[in-house]
C-alpha cells in the first residue's frame, strides 16, 4: 500500500487563514483570542495539525513535524512583536501628549491709565524730575489754605470735596519719595529727607488735587524743585461719560531763580509732542486760585488737524490741562521768598491724556475693567 503523499496544503491554508486575520488584530484581547484560535493546546488548529501526526507515515511525519512547528513559531513570534509594539504606545498613567497643541494662555497687559502714567514719567524723569506720590486723605491746609484758598474762599466751591466722618489725627506720611526710572534718573536729588512729622495735621478729607503735594514738598525741600506728582483725587461727582468720583492726576511743579511763563510754555510743548506727536499747543487765560496768571493748556485737534470736527466741538482744539505760575501767597505759605524765586505748575488727568491719545470717548472706560475694552490695548 502507497504511503500517502506529505500534504502541505493543510499547512499553507492555516499560515494564509491566520495572516489574513492577523493585521486586524489591533488590541491585546484580539491578539489573545487569535493566539487561542491558532494555538491553544486544546482547540488551536495548528494544535490540530500535529495531532494528525499519528495518520502520516513516519518518514512523512518528521518533516510534517518540522513544518507545522516553524508555523507555530511564526505566529507565536508574530503575536509576540504585536504585543510588545501595541505595549510600547500605550501612554503610562498621567502622561503628558507632548504632541497635542499648545493651550492658549491669555496675557495680562498694562492698564492704559498705567501706560499714559509711566510714559509720562519716563518723559519727566529724562528732563532731570523726580518723581513722587503724597497722601492721598489729607488736611485743609495744604489742600486749600496754602494753595491761597483760604476758608470761604469762593474757589473752594470749584471743587466739590470729599470730607471724612472723623478727623485722621498724627498719621506719619511725608513726602515719600518713589523709585525714579533707572535710565535717566537725575543725580544728586537723592537724601534730601522726607516731611517731618510735626507738619502733618488731622487730615479731614479726600484730596481734591495732587496740589497738595507742591506744599508738603515745599515745605520740606528748599528751592529749586522740579517735581511730578502723580496720584488719585477724589471730587463729589457722580460716575458719567466725563466724570468719575475717583480720578488721577499729575501735578508739576518748578521753582527757581528766574523762571519764567516762557519755560512753563517750553516744558508742556516738549510733554506734549513726546505723547502726541506733532500737534499745535496753545495757552488760553484761565483762572486758578494758586497761580497768577494762570492758562488753560490746549492741543489741537488730531481727529480734523484744527478745521473743527465733532470731536473737538468744531473748535480745532482740545483742552489738555490747567497750569500757571505760582502765585506769591502760595510762596509766602511755605516759607519760600517770592521775591526771590518764581515757578510754574500745571495739573493734568491722566483720564483725560489718556482718552485724546487712544481715541476714548468715556472715562468709565478706564474702571469697568471689560476685557473687551482692554484687550485693545497692546501688551
Ligand atoms: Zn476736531
Amino acid at each position: 500500500m502507497p504511503e500517502p503523499a506529505l500534504d502541505r496544503s493543510a499547512i499553507e491554508a492555516a499560515r494564509s487563514e491566520f495572516r489574513a486575520r492577523f493585521d486586524a488584530a489591533d488590541s491585546d484581547q484580539k491578539l489573545k483570542a487569535l493566539h487561542d484560535e491558532f494555538l491553544s493546546r486544546k482547540s488551536g488548529s495548528v494544535t490540530g495539525l500535529l495531532k494528525t501526526l499519528g495518520t502520516l507515515a513516519p518518514e512523512a511525519r518528521r518533516e510534517f513535524g518540522q513544518l507545522v512547528n516553524t508555523l507555530k513559531t511564526e505566529i507565536e513570534t508574530a503575536l509576540d512583536e504585536k504585543r510588545r509594539a501595541i505595549e510600547s504606545t500605550r501612554q503610562p498613567a498621567g502622561a503628558v501628549d507632548v504632541t497635542l497643541p499648545g493651550r492658549q494662555l491669555p496675557m495680562g497687559r498694562i492698564h492704559p491709565l498705567m501706560r499714559v502714567r509711566r510714559e509720562v514719567e519716563d518723559i519727566f524723569t529724562h528732563m532731570g524730575y523726580e518723581i513722587l506720590e503724597g497722601p492721598e486723605v489729607e488736611d485743609d491746609f495744604h489742600n486749600f489754605e496754602a494753595l491761597n484758598m483760604p476758608p470761604d474762599h469762593p474757589a473752594r466751591d470749584m471743587q466739590d470735596t470729599l470730607y471724612l466722618g472723623a478727623p485722621i489725627a498724627g498719621a506719619t506720611w511725608g513726602a515719600h519719595r518713589l523709585s525714579t526710572h533707572a535710565q535717566g534718573a537725575p543725580s544728586g536729588v537723592e537724601g534730601r529727607g522726607t516731611v517731618p512729622d510735626a507738619q502733618v495735621r488731622a487730615a479731614t478729607l479726600l484730596r481734591t488735587h495732587t496740589s497738595a503735594m507742591q506744599i508738603r514738598y515745599m515745605k520740606t525741600f528748599p528751592p529749586p524743585v522740579r517735581i511730578i506728582v502723580p496720584g488719585r483725587v477724589y471730587r463729589r461727582d457722580n460716575l458719567d461719560l466725563s466724570h468719575t468720583p475717583m480720578f488721577q492726576q499729575f501735578e508739576g511743579l518748578v521753582v527757581g531763580e528766574g523762571i519764567t511763563l516762557a519755560d512753563l510754555k517750553g516744558t508742556l510743548e516738549a510733554m506734549i509732542r513726546a505723547l502726541f506727536g506733532d500737534v499745535k499747543v496753545r495757552l488760553r487765560p484761565s483762572f486758578f486760585p494758586y497761580t497768577e496768571p494762570s492758562a488753560e493748556v490746549d492741543v489741537s485737534c488730531r481727529s480734523c488737524g484744527g478745521s473743527g470736527c465733532g470731536v473737538c466741538k468744531h473748535t480745532g482744539w482740545l483742552e489738555l490741562l490747567g497750569s500757571g505760575m505760582v502765585h506769591p501767597a502760595v510762596f509766602e505759605a511755605v516759607g519760600y521768598d517770592p521775591d526771590k524765586v518764581t515757578g510754574f505748575a500745571f495739573g493734568m488727568g491722566m483720564e483725560r491724556i489718556a482718552m485724546l491719545k487712544y481715541g476714548v470717548n468715556e472715562i468709565r472706560l478706564f474702571y469697568e475693567n471689560d476685557l473687551r475694552f482692554l484687550e485693545q490695548f497692546p501688551i
